[in-house]
């Protein structure tokens, strides 16, 4: 499997990290190592100074298929998640003054937790979701989906002409705004409409 993820997908986040508004998705992806699951433990990675929490809306995809128009594209997921995009803030600002791609910063081992998913069928406006992320029961992120720069349907439709979506990937569809560092010992915890979804201790 694969993990999709979309960069700058709301105009809050992109602005309290000063980046340009894309006129298109920004698009990177993670392998299966990055996959946390179960409520496994995030190991602190030594490489980084400044890991993020970014925590995300997922999409698992139920059905292969490229060229995705958006109008078909709810027919390739059925479920909902949440999960966090973690971020070494700090190599990424390397990356990006340099021009060199971001996967060091973005993919590495554990840099994908996912929590539980809820069918389609429970959200009645999927441009309508509330989601938020509290460490150590302080709430850090909260968004809604009706912020979104490009809903679910641009994301598929844009990401399957350059990649087969295949049963079981999961695309993560960008952060609000709140995002910041993790310490050793942060727990955190993820909710869609208030209901639990994902726990993450930091080691
Ligand atoms: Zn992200």
């Amino acid at each position: 499997m694969k993990i999709i993820a979309i960069g700058r997908n709301y105009a809050a986040h992109i602005e309290e990290l000063q980046n340009e508004r894309p006129s298109s998705p920004v698009v990177f992806m993670k392998p299966d190592t990055a996959l946390l699951k179960n409520g496994a433990p995030f190991y602190h990675p030594e490489f980084s100074k400044d890991i993020h929490h970014e925590v995300e809306l997922v999409l698992k995809i139920n059905k292969e298929g490229k060229y995705i128009k958006k109008e078909f594209a709810g027919k390739y997921y059925d479920e909902i998640g949440l999960g966090i995009d973690f971020t070494a803030r700090d190599l990424q600002q390397t990356c990006k003054e340099k021009g060199l791609p971001w996967e060091i910063a973005k993919a590495f081992n554990g840099s994908a937790p996912i929590g539980d998913f809820l069918p389609v069928s429970d959200f009645p406006d999927l441009n309508n979701i509330n989601f938020h992320l509290t460490i150590n029961g302080t709430t850090k992120q909260k968004g809604n989906t009706s912020l979104l720069l490009f809903d679910f349907g641009v994301i598929i439709e844009y990401v399957s002409q350059f990649f087969t979506l295949k049963v079981g990937d999961l695309i993560y569809t960008g952060t609000p705004a709140g995002v910041g560092k993790v310490a050793i010992g942060d727990h955190l915890e993820g909710f869609i409409e208030g209901k639990k979804m994902l726990d993450v201790e930091v080691k």
